[in-house]
């Protein structure tokens, strides 16, 4: 019985890419993220996941546990009381992670920006934030344009260390 390899090369074909975008296409089209949401922003994160939306056609699909994720999607508002254990859980993540701030409470406090004193002005002042989706609260269609935003940002990553490229294209400079 032929193999999925057999069957696509058995006329000769080739395909040439770098090992950069394989792995980049394969860690864009199986974004996990973490299953849990802070406030009335996790509604419309769930909405995202309902029929209507269907997150999962982009291999978008939440893990119950913070080992097996890929990215937080940090829906809502984040208090004190629950900043650290954000930060914890963004710590149990296994590398490369991402963050995805949806809403306005966790973009910058939102509503309570003025006078919440429970509230941190912004996620990304306890972790780093990848990418913003502006809106009290924002729609599935924001996020999943927030999840699109992160593919195109992945699809641009390099396995090299940022010195390590550097270093080779200002050889290349120089040889030039
Ligand atoms: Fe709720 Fe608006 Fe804050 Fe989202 S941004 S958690 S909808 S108050």
């Amino acid at each position: 019985m032929k193999g999925l390899l057999d069957t696509q090369f058995e006329s000769g074909g080739v395909i040439v890419t770098k090992v950069d975008d394989l792995i980049n296409w394969a860690r864009l089209s199986s974004l996990w993220p973490m299953g849990f949401g802070l406030a009335c922003c996790a509604i419309e994160m769930m909405g995202a996941y309902a029929s209507s939306y269907d997150l999962d056609r982009f291999g978008v699909i939440p893990r119950a546990s913070p080992r097996q994720s890929d990215v937080m999607i940090v829906a809502g508002t984040v208090t004190f009381k629950m900043a650290d254990r954000v930060r914890r859980l963004y710590e149990q993540m296994p590398e490369p992670r991402y963050v995805i701030s949806m809403g306005s409470c966790s973009n910058c406090g939102g509503p309570y920006w003025e006078h919440g004193y429970h509230v941190v002005k912004g996620v990304d002042r306890i972790i780093p934030v990848d990418v913003y989706v502006p809106g009290c609260p924002p729609r599935p269609e924001a996020l999943i344009g927030g999840i699109l935003k992160l593919r195109d940002k992945i699809r641009e990553e390099t396995l090299m260390a940022p010195t390590a490229l550097q270093a080779i294209m200002d050889k290349e400079k120089q040889n030039a």
